[in-house]
């Protein structure tokens, strides 16, 4: 674990988060404020919640601003660190404004790279395992090129993220210091129950009684990481020498038919399934090569499947609790 070869690092050090408000974000902002670092969260709040961030509100280190990244961004002072996390992440969201969604990935980053080379500051940037596309092996690792359609509904987001990518190594060439990570299905507290993945919709439905959708037969396969392994990923992402872009995410992989039922298992919900047809282009499989994780970041992820959900239902059973249809299941076992 490094530090910038050559450059004095400035400890606590001032970090902006771009998307702080967002699922990701704000656990990566609670992580580095108690870390004691100064940081400053900019976010559109376009899926992001000012609830994410209320634990840190009241801390003296943090701030918020309201800021779309589509916009130049001006911050005043040093910076040492900045994290683009901004951008939905969830398709029923990204395709809400698809323009928009392409705007942040491109003008975005640019915006922020800009920031990055008049700060000198470190810049990371939240890739995705979408730019594989619908792959056709089986363990996707950095190597692999990707299948990508280039003018289907999901392209604003996967076209985007390539390009941001293309953005950031040709900004590394100009001698900024970019560290990209390639982000797998990530779930866990705080994901908003109206934000449309899987797993959200998953506990939502099954605590408010609802059916279960399952897009297909539910054959295609995700791997979920929690976000706590992911959080501490990406902190040692931040702070390595690794070049290039590094796979995050766990490597159990699961179909979504198998989710849906460890769900209904874990909440001891009765809701049924309900079949809906496969979105376009849905990618069928999908597993990281942690390879290069393990090898450059000494780092792989510690809670399987069973156990993050266990703590993701807590959490939803928590925040749902409040709403006009009662939380209906007991838990089970
Ligand atoms: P999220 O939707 O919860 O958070 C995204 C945040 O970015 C939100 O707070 C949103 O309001 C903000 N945002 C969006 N567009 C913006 C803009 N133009 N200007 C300023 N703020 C903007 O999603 P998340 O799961 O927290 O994902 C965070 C990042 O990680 C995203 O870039 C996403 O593409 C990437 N990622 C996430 C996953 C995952 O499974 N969670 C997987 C791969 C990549
Ligand atoms: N999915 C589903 N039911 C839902 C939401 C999603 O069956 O209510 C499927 C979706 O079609 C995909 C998988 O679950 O095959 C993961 O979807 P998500 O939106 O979480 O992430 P992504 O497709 O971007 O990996």
């Amino acid at each position: 674990m490094d530090d910038r070869a050559g450059s004095v690092r400035r400890e606590p050090r001032r970090i902006l988060i771009a998307g702080g408000a967002g699922f990701v974000g704000s656990h990566l902002a609670a992580r580095l404020v108690a870390e004691g670092h100064e940081v400053i969260c900019l976010d559109n709040l376009q899926t992001g919640r000012l609830s994410n961030l209320a634990p840190l509100m009241s801390e003296s280190r943090f701030s918020f601003v309201r800021h779309d990244i589509v916009q130049p961004v001006a911050i005043e002072g040093p910076l040492d660190e900045i994290w683009n996390l901004a951008c939905a992440a969830s398709p029923p969201q990204y395709q809400l404004d698809p323009l928009h969604t392409f705007r942040t990935c491109v003008n975005g980053s640019l915006n922020l790279l800009e920031l990055a080379r008049e700060k000198q500051a470190r810049i990371f940037q939240a890739s995705t395992s979408e730019v594989y596309g619908d792959p056709d092996v089986s363990l996707q690792a950095e190597s692999y090129r990707g299948s990508v359609n280039t003018w289907g509904p999901r392209a604003c987001y996967d076209e985007g993220k390539r390009s941001a990518e293309t953005l950031f190594f040709e900004y590394e060439r100009l001698g900024v210091e970019v560290r990209v990570a390639r982000i797998f299905n990530t779930y866990g507290p705080r994901m908003s129950p109206e934000d449309g993945r899987v797993v959200s919709n998953f506990v939502r439905q099954a605590l408010m009684g609802e059916a279960l959708t399952i897009h297909g037969e539910g054959q295609q396969t995700r791997s979920f990481c929690y976000v706590d392994d992911l959080v501490e990923g990406l902190l040692r992402l931040m702070r390595s020498d690794a070049r290039g872009p590094v796979n995050l995410g766990n490597p159990g992989e699961f179909t979504v038919r198998e989710l849906a039922d460890m769900v209904l298992a874990q909440t001891g919900s009765d809701s049924p399934l309900l079949h809906k047809p496969m979105p376009q282009d849905d990618p069928r499989q999908r597993r990281p090569d942690l390879g290069r994780a393990k090898r450059e970041l000494g780092w792989e992820p510690r809670i399987p499947l069973a156990k993050g959900l266990a703590m993701t239902i807590a959490h939803f059973r928590e925040e749902l609790a409040g709403r006009d249809r009662p939380v209906s299941v007991v838990r089970a076992g």
